[in-house]
Formats: structure tokens, C-alpha cells, sequence
């Protein structure tokens, strides 16, 4: 089956609409996504009766979300993320919170393990180093693990039986195969704030039968989330920095 593999939405309901047609026009049978549906973004409760109206959707929840059910300190975060967080409080429903709430910490399934920042800590490690990928490995059974929380497309490979780590960037259109035994940790990017200094939204499909992952860039209206971000009172600097992926 073809999953459609995403993270870190942030409340961007154009960058998701988006990224839902591209996942469509494949033919993907389920989705997986790690986490952080709210935050940053003007729309979390659109954002969430849109995941929660998916079939096959498995989701872990984020940093963001943690913070918005008032489980995580918001001394972690920037004044711009917070006030992220407040709007989410003051806009979501009692039945998107319930939703919210309802999301585990880890899915594992016998193809493929999701979480949000690293196996070993879901909530707070943005695990982007080769190190931090061995140190990892001890933390998850199966492979392919999909994480988000760093906003990077990011791949791991570990190619035994000498223990090399293959490591980089995910380019648009990069396949990679995850061999049976390969442990592996792939970052599909941000829908709905990329940092990799490219606006367009990132995701990607994953086909548990090839066992082979591809990186997706859509394009997006970012001006129309833009003016909402200006529209709903947050900081500017969060309109801004989505015309530069950062
Ligand atoms: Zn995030």
C-alpha cells in the first residue's frame, strides 16, 4: 500500500490542502503523520476535522500539540510560538482538543515505526546528526522510522554488515529504498513551515510493498495563509518567514 507520509502542519490549511491533492493524484491508501498539527498557524482547528475525517490516517502528536493541551512548559518556546499556542487554545473546539489528546506518543507497526522529534525522545530531540541517528537506533525496532519536529527532509541508512551510515538531505523526487534489515530513519519535512529554505510544502509516499520512500515538494497559496496568520493577530515574523522556507 502507498502511505502519504507528513509532519510538522503547524495550522497551515493551504500547505495541507495542498499536499492532500498530491497525495491523492498518487493513489496513496493511508497516511502517516508525525505530529505537530498545531502551532504557528492561523487554522489548527480546521486543520484537525480535516486529519480527523481521513481514512487509514495513523498520527503521533508533537511538541506543539503537547503545548496546546497544556502538557509541555510554554518556558520552551519563543514568543512567537506561544502566542501560536494561545490562538490554538482560544481556537480549537472541545472535540479537536479531545482528538488532539487522543494521539499517542509512538505508532509501531510491523512496517514502520513513526514518532515526532527522535525514538528516544518523541517530544524535544530534533534528531538531524549521524550521532544522533546511532545513538537512535537502540530506541526502535522497525524500519523505515519516520520522524518529524526538525522541519528538514533528512535520511538515515545504517548499510551492515559494517555498520556505515549513509546521511543527507531529501531532494525533490530522491527515492530511497530501505532494504529488509536496513534500520532507517527518514524525515518527510515540514507541510506547513519547511525549513530548508524552499517554501514549497514537503511530504512524501511511502510504498510498504517496494519498501521505497519519495520525497514530494508542492507548491502552495502562501500569501492566503499569510494574510490569515495577519488576519487572526500573530507575530509577523511567522507570515514572513513562510515566504522563505525558514
Ligand atoms: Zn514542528
Amino acid at each position: 500500500m502507498l502511505w502519504g507520509v507528513f509532519s510538522d502542519v503547524h495550522a497551515n490549511l493551504e500547505a495541507l490542502e495542498a499536499v492532500l491533492g498530491a497525495f491523492e493524484a498518487r493513489g496513496v491508501g493511508g497516511y502517516l503523520c508525525c505530529g505537530d498539527i498545531a502551532g504557528y498557524g492561523p487554522q489548527p482547528d480546521e486543520i484537525v476535522e480535516r486529519l480527523a475525517a481521513l481514512p487509514n490516517l495513523l498520527c503521533v502528536r508533537g511538541n506543539h500539540d503537547l503545548a496546546v493541551l497544556g502538557k509541555m512548559d510554554l518556558r520552551w518556546f519563543n514568543e512567537p510560538a506561544r502566542a501560536a499556542v494561545l490562538h490554538a487554545r482560544r481556537t480549537l473546539s472541545p472535540t479537536s482538543l479531545a482528538w488532539l489528546a487522543a494521539l499517542p506518543e509512538r505508532i509501531e507497526t510491523p512496517q514502520f515505526t513513526v514518532v515526532h522529534g527522535s525514538p528516544r525522545n518523541a517530544a524535544e530531540e530534533y534528531l538531524v546528526t549521524i550521532q544522533q541517528f546511532h545513538d537512535n537506533c537502540a530506541h526502535f525496532k522497525v524500519s523505515p522510522c519516520f520522524v518529524g519536529h526538525s522541519h528538514l527532509p533528512l535520511c538515515f541508512l545504517m548499510k551492515e554488515p559494517v555498520s556505515i551510515v549513509e546521511a543527507g538531505p531529501l531532494a525533490e523526487g530522491q527515492q530511497v529504498a530501505v532494504a529488509p534489515g536496513v534500520r532507517s530513519v527518514i524525515n518527510p519535512g515540514s507541510v506547513g513551515q519547511p525549513r530548508d529554505h524552499d517554501a514549497r510544502a514537503a511530504c512524501g509516499v511511502y510504498d510498504d510493498d517496494t519498501r521505497t520512500f519519495q520525497l514530494l515538494r508542492v507548491p502552495y497559496d502562501v500569501k492566503a495563509v499569510q494574510d490569515k496568520i495577519t488576519n487572526a493577530g500573530l507575530p509577523t515574523f511567522l507570515a514572513l518567514r513562510l515566504s522563505y522556507g525558514q
